[in-house]
């Protein structure tokens, strides 16, 4: 008798290894069937930016050729999801869909309908835990509510059964006898044309799950020696930049959880940057813990009372922030890096969010969609939640009264200005003491750099001092308790 197909629904999980969905199948030693599926049309989805639209060619590229070693080809399907994977399933006569779990609120609309579509038509269908750490659905406060305070919300997962062994990658798959039909990824047009902008990320990055495994490599063996102490300084590589491939899900974080716990059992690990490090991976479960509880996360101030908040509509100060020309320059290399290489380093996000929002009074919603279009690691949990965090109108906000100052965030975090220079080359040989405020060198100073302010480079587009006291006042009459 033959044994229907299964489908395995790849979504946020490109990779072979760790793969629960995949895995279940491979065991069961069924014809498999791997399929991808471009949705940008079920209401409640977010269609992707145009940095991470090339990120997913990349991955799709890759995932396809890992698949392809093992005998099966990677299917590729465009429309919405609830019409296309009941068509393959009817087409191929399957008897099971699996996929790991997602946790926005379209996407979950889509997957329990879907779920519910394939058991009436007797086809079996099930989802595995792969994403998270933690979902959301299994941790609560005393009071059986969502966590809105990061501490507790760490304690509680750190109390909790540790994660489980990750699964290694199957080493074969049963392939079905005929091929099912699929788009070619070209005619998707994820990559840009006309022009190609993507010169620096193909430059940074190498998508797809080998890629993510070298990445993390390199931080064992490098940057995790001395995260605690440098994961705030831009002008080092001491963060991981893991970032994309965790939202790809090119890599696992229960990989990653197992390779720094062995990594910490070594008698030289660096045990602070270690828990430092980890807890970052908890803001990525916190924040996807808010998006499950709170799923317009993007669109909705977190706190309400910020919903009569008077954002300024100024389209030029908005130019100027996005194409890196505010005359501050910590927060104009942090743009430039984003818009070349698709990624900011989070120090120079805080920065650069906290610039927009504070000192120009523009809505973060606004600065959350240009990084959603233009970062690599453009997250649904982590990016608005690190918008909202900044804005203050966020679950665990910053206060209020935070107000960077970019220019000695500029000198603490890049001191001796090698992520400036880099980023700024038009001012790049001025002295240190005054490239952080380019405005305060002296006629002869900015002439022997070459530096004519105002044409080669900007002043500020507002006065520090003015727009503080501008932020404070239009803040404290938001935030302030009732
Ligand atoms: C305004 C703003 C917007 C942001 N948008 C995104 C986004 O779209 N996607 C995204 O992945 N991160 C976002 N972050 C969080 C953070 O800046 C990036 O995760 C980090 O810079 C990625 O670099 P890394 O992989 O080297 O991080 P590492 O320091 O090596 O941390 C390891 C991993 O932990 C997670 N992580 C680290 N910091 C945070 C954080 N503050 N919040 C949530 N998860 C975190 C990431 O998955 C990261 O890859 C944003 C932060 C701010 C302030």
């Amino acid at each position: 008798m033959s044994v229907r197909p299964a489908v395995i629904w790849f979504r946020d999980d490109l990779r072979l290894d760790d793969h629960p969905a995949l895995d279940a199948v491979a065991r069961d030693g069924r014809p498999v069937v791997a399929l991808f599926v471009l949705d940008e049309v079920s209401p409640g989805l977010r269609p992707l930016g145009s940095a991470s639209r090339w990120w997913l060619h990349r991955s799709l590229a890759a995932l396809a050729d890992d698949l392809g070693r093992l005998g099966v080809p990677l299917v590729l399907r465009r429309g919405p999801a609830s019409i296309v994977v009941p068509a393959l399933v009817a087409e191929i006569d399957a008897g099971l869909v699996a996929w790991n779990r997602r946790y926005g609120g379209g996407e979950m609309a889509i997957d329990r309908d879907l779920k519910a579509t394939l058991r009436e038509r007797g086809v079996e269908a099930r989802s595995f835990q792969a994403s998270l750490l933690f979902e959301p659905m299994a941790l609560r406060t005393a009071t059986g509510g969502p966590y809105r305070v990061f501490t507790p919300f760490w304690r509680a997962a750190r109390a909790a059964p540790p994660p489980r062994p990750p699964l290694a990658a199957p080493t074969a798959l049963r392939p079905r006898d005929a091929e099912a039909a699929s788009d070619r990824l070209a005619d998707w047009r994820l990559l840009p044309s006309g022009p190609d902008w993507s010169g620096g990320l193909a430059e940074t990055w190498r998508p797809g799950e080998a890629g993510a495994r070298d990445r993390l490599r390199r931080f064992l063996d490098t940057g995790i020696y001395s995260y605690s102490l440098d994961r705030d300084r831009p002008d080092l590589e001491a963060a991981s930049r893991l970032s994309p491939h965790l939202r790809f899900g090119e890599i696992s974080p229960f990989r990653i959880w197992a390779e720094v716990a062995a990594f910490a059992a070594r008698p030289d690990a660096p045990i602070a940057s270690i828990d430092k490090f980890l807890s970052e991976i908890g803001w990525r479960e916190f924040s996807h813990h808010l998006l499950f509880h709170f799923p317009d996360l993007a669109t909705r101030n977190f706190q309400a009372r910020f919903d009569a908040f008077p954002w300024r509509d100024d389209p030029a100060f908005f130019d100027a922030w996005r194409t890196g020309r505010t005359g501050l320059p910590i927060v104009d290399a942090g743009l430039r890096q984003l818009w070349r290489t698709g990624w900011m380093h989070n120090r120079v996000r805080m920065i650069a969010a906290s610039y927009l929002v504070k000192h120009g009074l523009v809505d973060w919603r606004d600065g959350e969609r240009w990084f959603w279009d233009t970062l690599v690691d453009a997250c649904p949990a982590n990016n608005p939640a690190g918008w909202q965090w900044v804005a203050g109108s966020g679950a665990d906000a910053a206060p209020y009264f935070r107000i960077f100052n970019p220019v000695t965030q500029g000198a603490k975090f890049d001191p001796d200005g090698v992520y400036v220079r880099r980023w700024v080359p038009e001012i790049a040989a001025l002295p240190t003491r005054v490239l952080h405020a380019p405005w305060t060198a002296d006629a002869a100073t900015l002439a022997s750099a070459g530096v004519r302010l105002g044409f080669d480079y900007p002043r500020p587009i507002v006065d520090h001092a003015f727009a503080r006291a501008r932020a404070l006042d239009a803040f404290a009459a938001t935030a302030a308790p009732h």
